[in-house]
């Protein structure tokens, strides 16, 4: 048997909302994909936090979103990585833990133009394969036919976690647009009010 595939879905999650969770089942069901981690990016002590949900909050939610949903998995992996981030640093940590696994980036078209100018680009387009969500108005340019880039079309939610927070704050109702379990703990929780 090959190696586990592990696709890495990052973000603030500041909140996991539906138009999240569907790209995540999206790639985890319907792509040679095992597993899809949704990887919560950790706060950047340089930057205001702002209306941004403390780490764990944001993590338990994610937790929550994906219940008991196969293959998906959230993780906190780059908490205790240095601040900021960078990806090319948390696959060589994920490489070494997980000998055994191989992992590549899911990301949406319009993050796929930014990428030449990440961290080690040219490493990371070399070694790991990216898998890409189209996002309409965002063709994804040049390295859309990168032989490392895979095209997917999945079906999308317009939506962000910017209008989950504002629709929160404005008492309007976030029903459907995230999942029941994450809509629970938003409104015990008090977050974002
Ligand atoms: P914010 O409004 O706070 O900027 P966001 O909803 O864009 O948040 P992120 O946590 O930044 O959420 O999203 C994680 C990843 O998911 C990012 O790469 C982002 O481009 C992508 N993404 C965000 N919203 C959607 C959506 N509705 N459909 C597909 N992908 C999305």
């Amino acid at each position: 048997m090959g190696k586990r595939k592990i696709g890495l879905f990052f973000g603030s999650f500041n909140p996991v909302h539906t138009g999240h969770m569907i790209i995540a089942n999206y790639m985890v069901t319907r792509t040679e994909l095992d597993e899809v981690w949704m990887i919560v990016s950790p706060q950047n002590p340089f930057k205001k936090a702002g209306s941004l949900a403390r780490d764990h909050d944001r993590l338990h939610l994610v937790n929550l979103a994906i219940g008991d949903t196969p293959g998906l998995r959230a993780s906190n992996v780059e908490f205790d990585l240095p601040k900021p981030s960078y990806t090319i640093d948390t696959l060589a940590v994920l490489r070494d833990k997980y000998p055994d696994r191989t992992f590549s980036l899911i990301m949406g078209s319009d993050n796929l133009p930014t990428l030449p100018k990440w961290k080690n680009a040219e490493l990371l387009l070399r070694d790991y394969d990216i898998h890409v969500y189209n996002r309409p108005g965002y063709p994804g340019g040049e390295l859309s036919a990168h032989p490392r880039v895979q095209l997917h079309e999945a079906p999308l939610m317009h939506l962000s976690a910017t209008y989950i927070r504002e629709s929160i704050r404005e008492g309007h109702s976030i029903k459907y647009l995230v999942p029941g379990a994450v809509a629970r703990e938003l409104e015990v929780s008090g977050m974002y009010r």
